[in-house]
């Protein structure tokens, strides 16, 4: 899921902005009214490419803790809104405007309400430093803009039609530079303090963060995905980071003399249940292959692809990015997928009709398309590609091909790799240790180095009697 949001659409206007932090001026070219307009803007855009996670207590928990953070900020009297996304994904992200987003994917590895908060109040920051505009601003002013690069001519027709993706850039997912993020985290830690939590549960989190991004990358081979990775971090491990303890120090100092409010329980309780890595109602990517339990298929797409399972769409991009297949699903499909293909593909391209794994199938041919279409459990699943020409799509034809006969029925055991994981929370007992508790668990060889990142003990240590800890099932 390493697709990109597509580049916000800006108006230039002479002059420079009042910064809220630092009350200087900044090369800034936008309003606040036009900086919540591109927020809002954008939170539809980001809402359709990610799926807002199903739990409302959950959403409403974590908007409770950010909102207090954000009325202790510099801009407290914006609108804030606090989203968490369906994602395995470990990010969180925000858009101008006071537009703030946390993945679940980060939220399984964070151990506290005061870790919760710092990762808000870091995101408060780079919304209160108006980080995103003027990122935003020195992009238009250098003339570079943000790249919208799709390479799709317009859609041919129904039922493919829809949300294609965009290959862009954008510093929204990838992070500020580390000048700016430094800045977050000090205005974060600022807001930590004057909410009464504990401004060092900065370094905590970018601590637990740096080891599963260090460990995800051994994990993710293993597993065949993409690793995953917090756009805040930095080469330098957080233990060696002067300035960020600098900053955190800072905001220390400034805490009133009764006890930082750490909530830990209150943390996991309102975290269990909560769906770990991939959530099978989406299907699941591995090692390039696309498993669905639910509607009982199965394909694989070619080696080296990047498969992006999207809310309205699966898409699979070649190396160089120049080619996209996409599958879709017609519920009510009419005809025989030859007649289907046809329609599709239009009177001039060539059809082939033939049996996929037992499946009634037709592929189809022609110099801008190349596909397939199989039926299965009388729905239609289409396999649609386009390249940038016809060359580079003839180049890329037969594994095209190769891709639509591998689709099939899904088997007894792909069914078992859809199963979606949840978090639990135990007490545990006296003797208990990682390596005992990731027996017979479902994340298999991977579980211990799960558990002990999950729970903020990667490489060592056990968990002690009464305290409380996560489990994956
Ligand atoms: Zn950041």
């Amino acid at each position: 899921m390493r697709f990109l949001i597509p580049g916000l659409m800006l108006t230039l206007l002479a002059g420079c902005a009042q910064n809220p932090v630092t009350g200087s001026n900044d090369f800034v070219m936008m309003s606040e009214s036009q900086e919540i307009a591109v927020g809002r803007q954008n939170d539809e855009q980001v809402k359709k490419q990610y799926r807002v996670y199903g739990s409302k207590a959950l959403q409403d928990y974590v908007n409770s803790v950010g909102q207090r953070i954000a009325r202790n900020s510099h801009r407290p009297n914006l609108q804030y809104h606090f989203t968490v996304l369906d994602t395995p994904d470990i990010n969180a992200f925000a858009l101008p405007g006071g537009y703030i987003y946390i993945t679940r994917g980060i939220l399984a590895y964070l151990n506290s309400e005061a870790e919760l908060a710092a990762v808000l109040g870091h995101e408060i920051g780079h919304v209160t430093a108006r980080h995103g505009v003027r990122q935003q601003s020195a992009a238009q002013a250098a003339n570079i803009g943000i790249t919208i690069a799709s390479i799709f001519v317009p859609e041919m027709n129904s039922p493919v039609a829809g949300n294609l993706i965009n290959l862009g850039g954008g510093a929204l997912l990838s992070g500020y530079g580390r000048e700016h993020e430094l800045e977050a985290d000090r205005l974060g830690a600022q807001y930590l303090a004057r909410t009464d939590y504990d401004p060092q549960a900065i370094i905590t989190v970018i601590s637990v963060l740096k080891n599963q991004e260090l460990e995800d990358a051994r994990l993710a081979k293993q597993e065949g995905r993409e690793p995953r990775r917090y756009h805040g971090l930095f080469a330098t491990h957080p233990d060696n980071d002067t300035r960020l303890h600098q900053a955190v120090d800072e905001a220390e100092k400034n805490t009133s003399a009764h006890a930082h409010f750490e909530g830990r329980r209150e943390f996991l309780a309102a975290t269990e249940g909560l769906v770990f890595n991939d959530n099978s109602e989406q299907g699941v990517v591995r090692y390039n292959a696309f498993y669905h339990g639910e509607l009982g298929i199965a394909v694989q797409f070619p080696d080296n692809w990047q498969v992006h399972n999207l809310p309205t769409a699966l898409v699979a991009v070649s190396p160089q990015g120049e080619v996209q297949l996409q599958m879709k699903l017609d519920e009510s499909p009419s005809g025989t997928p030859g007649e289907y293909a046809r329609r599709l593909a239009g009177r001039s391209a060539q059809i082939t009709t033939l049996s996929v794994n037992g499946l009634p199938a037709a592929l189809f041919d022609q110099p801008d398309a190349a596909g397939g279409v199989v039926f299965h459990n009388g729905q239609a699943f289409i396999l649609l590609a386009k390249g940038k020409t016809p060359d580079i799509l003839a180049a890329h034809r037969a594994e095209i091909i190769s891709t639509v006969r591998s689709f099939h029925a899904i088997t007894a055991a792909e069914r078992r790799l859809v199963k979606p994981l949840t978090l639990h929370v135990i007490t545990a007992r006296a003797g208990d240790t990682f390596s005992a508790l990731a027996k017979d668990s479902p994340l298999g060889q991977s579980a211990e180095d799960y558990l002990r990142l999950i729970n903020a003990r990667y490489p060592s240590g056990e968990p002690q009697a009464g305290q409380l800890i996560k489990l994956v099932r």
